[in-house]
C-alpha cells in the first residue's frame, strides 16, 4: 500500500477494519465474481485503487466514503445479480469524478469496456448536476443507455443507496433528491423490470416528500399486521393441502403492498387505509418446471385455486402467454376469500420469479436457454432512440412522450400475414398504419378489422386485432390527426410533413406581405407589422406569415392594416373572406366531379356529409350518393364499386347568421385562440366581432356564417374548452352600430 501517512491517520483502526470487513462481505456474497482467480484479483484491486483514492474522505454522515461504492457494488451483486465487470465498475463509480485517477488509468488498469461504463456513470453525474432541467437531463440519461446498459443499472444502485442513506443530508437537500428520484429514477427502474428497487424507490420518495402520509400508513400496516397473519393462514391452507395433493413442488409467500401504493389507492379510490382490501397479494411461486412445461403448470395451479375460491373475471391477467413489455411474467387472479374479501394470487415459476424481482438481470441468466425470448429491453431501446431522432424535439414533450410509452400498458396487434405489434392501451388504427409504414399512414383512410367489420382510421385497437389498412391515393395527412394518435411513431411521422408546410406558408406569407407592402410603397418596419398583426387579431408575426402563406387570412386587407390608425382596444373587427378554393376547384377537372347545388345528389344516411367534408360519391340513377370519404359503409362499398372523388361548392345562400356571446377572463392571446378555431379548426366564416372589457373580464359577440346548428354546437363546445372562457351561449342578433366600411364582409 502506497497511502499517504497523515490522511491514513484521519481513519481510526476501527474504521480501517470495518472497511476490509465490508469489502470482504462484499466478496463472499458474490458468488459471480468468484469463477476464478483472476476475477477476485481484479475485483480486489478495484477495491484498493478505490479506497486509496477515497482515503481520508467522509459522507456527509461521518463515515468513510469508500463504503457507499462498496454498498452500491453490493447492491449491483445481491440484489440485481450482475457480474464482476458491474462490480468493478461499481467499486469505481465516483473516482474519475471525486479523485485523481483518470479514465485511462482505468482503461489500462482494468479494461478499455470497464472504463467505459465508468465513464458513462460519471458523465451521468455530470448531467444531474446540470441545472438545464429534468426533462433534458433526462434524455441524455436515456441516450447513455445506447452505450452499456450497465452504467444505468449501476446507477440506479448508487441512487437507491444515497435513498437509504438520505437521513444525513439537510432537509432541503432530501426533497430535491427525492423528487429528482421519482421523477427519474423511479420510471426508469419500472421500465426496466426492477419491481423491488422501483417499490424501494417509491416508498423512500414518500417518506422525504409527504412524511406524514408515509408514517401513517407504515403504523397502520404494523397495527393490521396480526390481523392479517391469520387471515392469510386460513386463506393459503386449502391451496396448500391441494398443491401437496397433486405433488407440486412449490414456496408460497405472502407480501404486502408497498407503502406508496396503498396511498396510492387510497387516493386514486378516495377510500381510508381500513378499505384498502387488497393490502397483500398471495404468490405462488412453482420450482423445478422445465421451460416448456412453465405456461402449463401455472394454468393447471390456477385451476386448482379456482376450483376452492372463485375468481373475478375481470381481474385475470395472463402475463405469461403475451409478457410484458420489460419482461414480466407471470399468472394474476383475483379471488374471493373467506369472509368474502378478494385476495389477489400471482402464480409464477421460480424462473419467472427472479425475473419479476430482478429485471433485465435476470433475462440474462436465462438468455441461452433454448426457445427463449431475447431481452425486451432492446426492443424498447430502440423505441426511445426511435423518438430521440426527431432532432430538435422539445425536450418535456419527449419525456411526456417516454411516460406516455413507460406507463401505458400494452396491447397487441397482427397485421394479416401475422406479425405481431406492440402498442399502447388507445392506440388507433392510424397508429397501426403508421407503425407499418409512414407511407401508410399519410394514405390511410380505414381499416379491416379481423377479415369483417370495416373501420375509420380512429378506431381504437383492441388487443388481438388482426388489423389491415385501407388506403387510398388521394388521402393526405391532416392536423386533426395529431388528436387521434398515441404512438411517438406516428406523431413523428405526422410532424415531418407539418412542420415542412408551416416551413413553407411561412416563407411564402413573408414574401406576399413584402410585396404587397412594396407595391404600395409602404416600409416594412416593426410598428407597421405591429400594425398588421394588431389588424388580424393574431399573436405575432409568425403566425402572421404562416397564415397569409396558408391563405388563413384575407391579403387584400394588408394595405388597409398597415396604415390605419391605432384603435383603441376595445373594439376589433376583422374578416375572413369566404373559402379562395372556390376558384381553384373549378379547374380541378377529369377525376374530381363537381357538386353544385343545382346538382342532384341524395346526403348518406349513415355518415351526413355537410359542405366542407371531404366526399365521395356513388353514381346513382339521377345523381350521386353523397358519403364522407372516410365513411365506413363508403370504404365498404369501395370495395365492389367505383366511387367518384367529389368536390363540394358551397354556396353563399347555404349558410345562415348566427351569434352568440362568449365571456371570460381577458388575457394576451384569447382572442387569437378563439378566432383560431373558428376560423380554422371548424372553418367557419366569421363576419364581426365585438369585444367589451371589464376590468380582467370580457364579453365578445360574433356573428358568424353558420351552414347548420350541429356546426355551431360543434364550435361553441370548442370555444368553451378554451383556458378562462367561462360561457359560451347563443343569441339572437344583437344591433350595435359599427362603422359601415369595415363591416360589410
Ligand atoms: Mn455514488
Amino acid at each position: 500500500m502506497f497511502v499517504n501517512i497523515t490522511e491514513m491517520s484521519e481513519f481510526s483502526q476501527e474504521e480501517k477494519d470495518n472497511i476490509d470487513k465490508q469489502f470482504e462481505e462484499l466478496l463472499s456474497h458474490s458468488p459471480k465474481c468468484h469463477k476464478n482467480e483472476e476475477t477476485i484479483a481484479l475485483v480486489r484491486k478495484a477495491f484498493k485503487v478505490a479506497n486509496e483514492a477515497h482515503f481520508g474522505t467522509r459522507r456527509r454522515s461521518g463515515e468513510p466514503y469508500i463504503l457507499h461504492p462498496i454498498a452500491v457494488a453490493r447492491i449491483v451483486s445481491d440484489e440485481i445479480g450482475l457480474g464482476s465487470k458491474s462490480v468493478i465498475a461499481a467499486l469505481l463509480h465516483d473516482v474519475v469524478e471525486d479523485t485523481d485517477i483518470t479514465l485511462e488509468d482505468i482503461s489500462s488498469m482494468f479494461s478499455p469496456k470497464i472504463a467505459q461504463i465508468v465513464d458513462g456513470l460519471t458523465k451521468i453525474r455530470g448531467v444531474l448536476k446540470n441545472k438545464e432541467g429534468q426533462a433534458e437531463n433526462f434524455k441524455k440519461i436515456v441516450f447513455t443507455l445506447s452505450e452499456d446498459v450497465r452504467v444505468i443499472i449501476i446507477k440506479l444502485a448508487d441512487r437507491l443507496h444515497n435513498m437509504r442513506t438520505l437521513d444525513s443530508m439537510p432537509p432541503e437537500k432530501q426533497i430535491r433528491i427525492a423528487e429528482e428520484t421519482s421523477m427519474l429514477f423511479v420510471p426508469l427502474a419500472h421500465r426496466m423490470g426492477f419491481y423491488r428497487i422501483k417499490m424501494e424507490m417509491e416508498d423512500l420518495c414518500l417518506k422525504y416528500l409527504k412524511p406524514n402520509v408515509y408514517y401513517d400508513i407504515l403504523h397502520q400496516l404494523k397495527g393490521s399486521e396480526k390481523k392479517r397473519i391469520h387471515y392469510l393462514n386460513r386463506f393459503c391452507i386449502p391451496i396448500m393441502m391441494t398443491l401437496e395433493q397433486h405433488n407440486i413442488n412449490y414456496s408460497i409467500t405472502s407480501r404486502s403492498k408497498s407503502i406508496s401504493s396503498i396511498w396510492a389507492k387510497m387516493q386514486k379510490k378516495n377510500i381510508s387505509f381500513d378499505n384498502v382490501y387488497d393490502v397483500f397479494a398471495v404468490r405462488i411461486i412453482l420450482q423445478d418446471i422445465p421451460l416448456e412445461e412453465e405456461k402449463a403448470m401455472c394454468w393447471r395451479v390456477y385451476s386448482y385455486i379456482t376450483d376452492k375460491y372463485t375468481p373475478n373475471p375481470e381481474r385475470l391477467r395472463d402475463w405469461i402467454s403475451t409478457p410484458k413489455d420489460n419482461g414480466y411474467e407471470a399468472l394474476h387472479t383475483t379471488v374471493m376469500g373467506p369472509d368474502g374479501t378478494w385476495v389477489e394470487v400471482q402464480i409464477r415459476t421460480q424462473r419467472m420469479d427472479e425475473i419479476a424481482e430482478n429485471g433485465f438481470a435476470a433475462h440474462w441468466k436465462y438468455k441461452n436457454i433454448d426457445g427463449f425470448e431475447q431481452s425486451q429491453l432492446e426492443v424498447w431501446m430502440k423505441r426511445v432512440q426511435a423518438s430521440l431522432t426527431n432532432p430538435d424535439e422539445d425536450a418535456l414533450k419527449f419525456l411526456d412522450e417516454f411516460k406516455m410509452n413507460l406507463y401505458a400498458t400494452d396491447l397487441f396487434a397482427f397485421t394479416p400475414k401475422g406479425e405481431m405489434h406492440r402498442f399502447p392501451i388507445g392506440a388507433t388504427a392510424l397508429d397501426f398504419a403508421y407503425e407499418i409504414h409512414s407511407e401508410i399512414g399519410h394514405h390511410a383512410i380505414g381499416a379491416r378489422i379481423n377479415k369483417q367489420k370495416i373501420v375509420a382510421i380512429d378506431y381504437k385497437l383492441q388487443s388481438g386485432d388482426q388489423v389491415e389498412i385501407l388506403t387510398s391515393e388521394s388521402q393526405k395527412p391532416q392536423k386533426e390527426w395529431f388528436k387521434i394518435i398515441s404512438t411517438v411513431k406516428a406523431s413523428n411521422a405526422l410532424q415531418q410533413v407539418f412542420k415542412y408546410e408551416k416551413k413553407r406558408n411561412h416563407m411564402r406569407g413573408q414574401q406576399i406581405l413584402a410585396e404587397t407592402l412594396e407595391e404600395k410603397d409602404v416600409p416594412v418596419t416593426h410598428t407597421v407589422i405591429d400594425k398588421i398583426v394588431q389588424g388580424y387579431g393574431v399573436v405575432d408575426k409568425n403566425e402572421l406569415y404562416e397564415k397569409l402563406g396558408a391563405g388563413d387570412l384575407n391579403k387584400d386587407k394588408i394595405f388597409e392594416y398597415a396604415t390605419q390608425k391605432r384603435k383603441s382596444k376595445k373594439i376589433l373587427f376583422w374578416s375572413f373572406s369566404p373559402n379562395k378554393e372556390e376558384q381553384e376547384e373549378e379547374q380541378e377537372g377529369n377525376d374530381v366531379k363537381i357538386i353544385r347545388h343545382s346538382t342532384n345528389y341524395t346526403i348518406a344516411d349513415c355518415c351526413h356529409p355537410i359542405p366542407g367534408d371531404q366526399v365521395i360519391g356513388f353514381k346513382t340513377e339521377n345523381g350521386y350518393e353523397i358519403h364522407k370519404d372516410n365513411c365506413p359503409i363508403a370504404i365498404e362499398r369501395q370495395l365492389k364499386e367505383t366511387a367518384q372523388r367529389i368536390k363540394w361548392i358551397s354556396k353563399q345562400e347555404q349558410v345562415f347568421l348566427a351569434s352568440i356571446q362568449i365571456k371570460g377572463k381577458d388575457r394576451i392571446g384569447i382572442l387569437s385562440e378563439m378566432s383560431g378555431i373558428i376560423a380554422k379548426q371548424l372553418n367557419v366564416n366569421i363576419r364581426t366581432v365585438h369585444i367589451e372589457t371589464m376590468e380582467k373580464e370580457f364579453t365578445a359577440y360574433l356573428d358568424l356564417y353558420i351552414h347548420d346548428s350541429q356546426q355551431l354546437n360543434t364550435m361553441m363546445m370548442s370555444l368553451q374548452k378554451i383556458k378562462d372562457i367561462e360561457k359560451v351561449q347563443r343569441v339572437e342578433q344583437y344591433t350595435f352600430t359599427i362603422n359601415t366600411n369595415k363591416s360589410n364582409n
